[in-house]
């Protein structure tokens, strides 16, 4: 008789890789949120605005012209040729249309990625904190999460510590510039130091710069700007972000031809090609300006800002995205405790920053109104009040 226990039983019929990978805590936390009534949520990563009228209004025109058929697995040529084009007047990059593939969003760009480029036991070394995204990625490839801690240095990186963690091994480098959750943007600094490290081994450099038309700065440099290293260079984007089309599941990965004609067989294979009703709002969307958006995105980030001073908590300045990321480590509680009491006790969801790999941090969203951020930051100083007072009784009865 079979006496292995069905969980267990299922478990070895599976893909072992899935066991490893967690659920996503940051929904768990909006969930929290939306089911605790009256919480004001500063959890959302994503603009708190609708898709323009006349991008989503693109789709009627592609089904009156009857475009409901297969179309090239890398999106039409019109939309590749509109990214290339965009990315050339914009973004000063040189991808010709047949260098780039249109993605189910930047997350299948960056599992195109690398799956295309991971065999197992390679490592991945990514600055934390860190989307959630990369690390589970990596797990479901086989490959090996290797965090680059960035915290002590301002978020930026060390080239000492970098080059401390490269082995045989290590594959490739994730950047994300400006960063989710800190919005620090990476200075000419931390890009030389992965630069130097990959002109010393063939590594792959993905960036990530899906928040790349939401930067408060004049001084962004993405590394896809190292053109002597193109043919190691990958570029996930997204249309979720500047355009509020996070539902549409809409990005690009740029890479090198040769690069490319690898990598276009784990999308092909993976999703043939996203929806052919989507192409003529990609082509829309990219002659948008999200620049309104951008604004009223700073002008909340400095009244967040400043708020935060005033109730004494430490920040490192976002530059970019619409996150936040002050350090809570003088409460002397977990991230997951503190936004789990802050959501009970004054009605306020943020998310914990150890979902970044940052249990001393919490990250709040701007993207909310003005009306609510105000509120928000008002529930905020109650509770950090609380807080402190909590912890002067502690301290008097030790
Ligand atoms: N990268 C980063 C840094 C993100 O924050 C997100 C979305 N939150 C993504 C990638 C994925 O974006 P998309 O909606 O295009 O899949």
């Amino acid at each position: 008789m079979n006496t292995e226990k069905p969980a267990n039983k299922m478990r070895s019929r599976m893909n072992t890789a899935l066991y490893g990978a967690r659920r996503s805590a940051i929904r768990e936390f909006s969930r929290l949120a939306r089911e605790t009534p009256g919480c004001i949520a500063l959890t959302l990563g994503e603009p708190d605005r609708e898709t323009e009228a006349t991008v989503s209004e693109q789709i009627q025109t592609a089904l009156s012209a009857k475009e409901t058929h297969y179309i090239e697995n890398n999106g039409t040529l019109a939309l590749r040729t509109a990214i290339a084009d965009f990315e050339s007047g914009k973004n000063g990059m040189d991808y010709s249309p047949d260098e780039v593939i249109v993605t189910a969003g930047a997350t299948e760009a960056l599992f195109t990625a690398l799956f295309g480029i991971l065999n197992p036991g390679d490592e991945v070394i990514v600055p934390v904190p860190a989307f959630v995204l990369y690390e589970e990625i990596i797990r479901l490839c086989r490959g090996v999460f290797v965090p680059l801690e960035t915290a002590p240095d301002g978020f930026q990186i060390s080239f000492e510590k970098l080059q401390s963690l490269v082995t045989p091994r290590t594959k490739a480098i994730i950047l994300n510039s400006p960063n989710n959750p800190t919005g620090v943007v990476y200075n000419r600094e931390s890009l030389d130091a992965v630069h130097r490290i990959a002109s010393e081994q063939p590594l792959f450099v993905i960036c990530d710069d899906v928040y790349r038309q939401l930067i408060y700065t004049d001084s962004y440099h993405s590394f896809a700007e190292y053109r002597d290293l193109r043919d190691r260079i990958l570029v996930a984007q997204s249309f979720s972000k500047p355009y509020a089309m996070t539902g549409w599941r809409m990005g690009y990965l740029l890479a090198d031809r040769q690069i490319k004609e690898r990598l276009e067989l784990v999308h092909q294979y993976l999703v043939v090609s996203t929806p052919s009703l989507f192409q003529r709002s990609g082509v829309r969307a990219l002659q948008t300006d999200p620049d309104e958006f951008v604004s009223v995105c700073r002008r909340r980030r400095d009244y967040v800002l400043h708020c935060l001073a005033e109730m004494g908590l430490s920040v490192t300045k976002p530059e970019g995205t619409f996150y936040v990321f002050p350090d809570i480590s003088a409460f002397g509680i977990s991230s997951a405790d503190f936004c789990r009491r802050m959501i009970s006790e004054v009605g306020l969801a943020a998310t914990p920053g150890f979902c970044f790999g940052s249990d001393d941090h919490i990250r709040l969203s701007v993207c909310a109104s003005d009306e609510n951020l105000k509120e928000g930051m008002k529930r905020l100083r109650i509770f950090l009040e609380r807080l402190r007072e909590e912890k002067k009784g502690e301290s008097c009865c030790d």
